[in-house]
């Protein structure tokens, strides 16, 4: 299987050991995903991704990035700035997007 995520030593100790080498292995990949920097989609089974944690007051949050938007990395910050990376990874339905069909 190829080894096409990266997560460094940082984000490692933040997340334990454990969790790292469950994502390296694949099974928490995110596969596709939309890259915390440019927004544009991803794979990560396809092209290099970085995992990037951001780490807010009271929660942490690991997102996903293109290795060349972004090194592996944690980032601090706000609660607040936390929430707003939580929906855009999310991918959240827009507001007036239609329903999706049945
Ligand atoms: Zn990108």
């Amino acid at each position: 299987m190829p080894r096409m995520l990266d997560v460094s030593d940082e984000v490692r100790a933040e997340i334990g050991d454990e969790e790292a080498d469950r994502l390296l292995a694949g099974d928490n990949a995110p596969g596709s995903y939309d890259c915390t920097s440019c927004r544009t989609p991803g794979d990560s089974e396809r092209e290099p991704t970085s995992t990037v944690l951001f780490i807010g007051d009271e929660t942490a949050v690991l997102a996903f990035a293109h290795a060349g938007c972004l090194p592996s990395q944690v980032v601090q910050v706000t609660e607040e700035q936390l929430q707003g990376a939580v929906r855009s990874i999310g991918g959240d339905i827009p507001p007036g997007a239609p329903p999706p069909p049945p």
